[in-house]
């Protein structure tokens, strides 16, 4: 049976680690349930499970709740990062009244970071936000047709681009998330793609985050690959993005995947998965890719995939045929 969950409690939040003016520092991350993403009420993107993260009703005073429970577990961490599953700059997820107590209540910190929309970033709501705010950017993909077809996001690069570009000029920062691997691409064109739009995106964005395609619950994405049309891209797709990247790009490179190392997320060959993704970790910090190092024998299977797919041309998962549990539908620990 489905866990009720109340409007009035956060989804989730955690303690980690991420960069605040160039230094290691803590971070809290909370994750509001909200009314949800306004896109994925038509339909959504093929990748987003965010739904099931929102719920049909949410008052302010549930939001409110929210925010006094993120304060007794906010500890004076200089980073504070705001995730809704929609955009933090969406009026009808966020009443104004309520951006403006948590934009208040963190005043203190360093650095605050949402993700939006680009149709929500406008002049005159930058102008009311602080200087020391980061807006995460779902940018995906610098390739119209694949944002169109193969992710169905609902605006185009160059919207995205558009909102950067306004960011910038208002004085604040840009992450730009970047998704590897959107279903019906093929591993290497899944990387070339990710290698082009990290060149796209560093026109306006202070970071740039790979996020590797993890298959999330009750998402078309799962439909294909339940179906055994998409494998999660490669840990060694991954590091080979970055590798090519790193030195091409003066917005710093990073990636902290979900559900890295599961038949879900972005996996090798199970022996490796755990240290390449400390090596993702560590380049994500340091920008120096002997930090990308690490050696496996898979990374013969990996480049073997490739080629088969080229031959092939298929973007299906080939290890398929070879995995009883995945070939059943079954998940093997993701
Ligand atoms: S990926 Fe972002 S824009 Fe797309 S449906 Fe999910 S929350 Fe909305
Ligand atoms: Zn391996």
């Amino acid at each position: 049976m489905k866990e009720k969950r109340s409007p009035a409690n956060l989804e989730a939040s955690w303690k980690e680690k991420d960069l605040v003016s160039g230094k290691v520092s803590d971070a809290m991350v909370m994750i509001m349930r909200t009314s949800g993403c306004c896109w994925a009420k038509t339909g959504g993107c093929t990748m987003c499970g965010y739904r099931q993260a929102s719920l049909n009703v949410v008052t302010e005073d549930d939001l409110n709740k929210q925010i006094d429970e993120a304060l007794l577990k906010y500890k004076g961490e200089p980073f504070v990062k705001i995730y809704t599953s929609g955009s933090f700059l969406d009026e009808k997820e966020i009443p104004i009244p309520i951006r403006e107590r948590i934009l208040k209540e963190f005043s203190g910190c360093e650095r605050i970071l949402f993700e939006s929309r680009p149709e929500f970033v406008k002049k005159d709501v930058l102008a009311t936000l602080p200087k020391t705010a980061t807006i995460a950017l779902g940018l995906e993909s610098s390739d119209p047709d694949i944002l169109k077809i193969s992710i169905n996001k609902g605006f185009t690069p160059e919207d995205s681009r558009r909102a950067g570009l306004l960011i910038k000029e208002a004085g604040l920062k840009v992450r730009t998330y970047l998704l590897l691997k959107p279903p019906f691409l093929t591993e290497s064109a899944a990387i070339e793609d990710a290698v082009r739009s990290v060149k796209f995106a560093d026109e306006f964005s202070d970071e740039i985050s790979i996020n590797p395609l993890n298959v999330q619950r009750g998402t078309y994405a799962e439909r294909l690959w339940r179906a055994g049309e998409l494998r999660a891209p490669w840990i060694w797709s991954l590091a080979e993005v970055l590798r090519r990247s790193s030195g091409n790009v003066n917005a710093r490179l990073m990636s902290s995947p979900s559900g890295g190392g599961t038949s879900r997320g972005v996996h090798n060959c199970g022996n490796c998965d755990k240290e390449m993704l400390d090596s993702i970790e560590r380049f994500s910090f340091s920008q120096n890719i002997k930090d990308l190092n690490t050696k496996c024998a898979c990374v013969k299977d990996w480049q073997t995939y490739l080629d088969s797919e080229r031959i092939l041309g298929t973007a299906a998962d080939l290890e398929r045929g070879f995995d009883n549990d995945l070939a059943l539908g079954r998940e093997r620990d993701g």
